[in-house]
């Protein structure tokens, strides 16, 4: 506790002085970038991966990165997302799951969450994440099922997101786009899911110069984002996008 009590001292004499235009700004209003949902992981600091300041992120933390569909649970997530997208009108939501994310290792091993009747009970909410794996991949062992329920679960639970009536509408009126990511500690590295190609794809591939008279499709830089239009078509009839974009390098 020592360690985080230094920490707050030392934010207070040296960062929120420096920095007290921003912070005074931010006391009368705040009019965040997205709406950031990831998973409760304490490896996965939301703000440092993408470089943002207080005021820029609007933000859900749970055990896997989980959105319970509109009407299947009335807990804050549900609350969270209607003030973030119909209040604050955020412009985009990142759904991030993560590398060697324990709540999917769970997912996926059943019996480590025997006793967490709590953990099981959430997890109903990954159940679309569970079939679709163990059936479509019911061949691969539970580890090497893991990285694979990662990815699932960000689509999974975009789609239950689109459940939402706020998110709903603001992606009718394309005043709203919802992003797939996949944060890699391995590498600090971002995978965003593109669902024109129906994988996953590193955001650093945007960083690529565009050759003067290449094909624009091999150029072009990934997409922001997606409006969600493709999302319910990919779960379950493209999973062999779930092998693209880094796969084998031990997430
Ligand atoms: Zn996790």
């Amino acid at each position: 506790m020592d360690k985080i009590l230094q920490g707050v001292r030392r934010f207070h004499r040296d960062i929120f002085q420096a920095q007290r235009p921003l912070f005074e700004k931010l006391v009368h209003a705040q009019s965040p970038r997205a709406l950031f949902i990831t998973c409760s992981d304490s490896r996965i600091n939301p703000n440092l991966i993408t470089q943002t300041e207080p005021g820029d992120l609007f933000v859900v933390r749970n055990a896997g990165n989980i959105v319970p569909a509109h009407g299947s649970a009335s807990g804050g997530e549900s609350a969270t997302i209607e003030y973030a997208v119909a209040v604050l009108k955020v412009k985009h939501v990142i759904l991030c799951g993560h590398t060697q994310c324990g709540a999917m290792k769970a997912l996926m091993h059943s019996e480590k969450a025997r006793d967490l009747p709590a953990v099981r009970g959430w997890f109903a909410h990954a159940e679309t994440t569970r079939r679709l794996i163990t059936e479509n991949f019911g061949s691969l062992t539970p580890e090497e099922q893991v990285p694979l329920a990662i990815r699932q679960n960000v689509l999974v639970q975009l789609d239950n997101l689109r459940t939402h009536p706020s998110v709903a509408v603001a992606l009718s009126r394309r005043e709203l786009q919802v992003h797939g990511w996949i944060y890699k500690l391995e590498t600090g590295e971002v995978l965003a899911f593109d669902p024109e190609l129906g994988q996953f794809r590193s955001v650093l591939e945007d960083e690529v110069p565009t050759e003067p008279n290449a094909p624009a499709a091999s150029t072009s830089p990934l997409p922001p984002g997606s409006n969600g239009s493709h999302l319910a078509d990919y779960v379950g009839a493209h999973s062999s996008g779930l092998f693209a974009g880094g796969q084998s390098d031990g997430q």
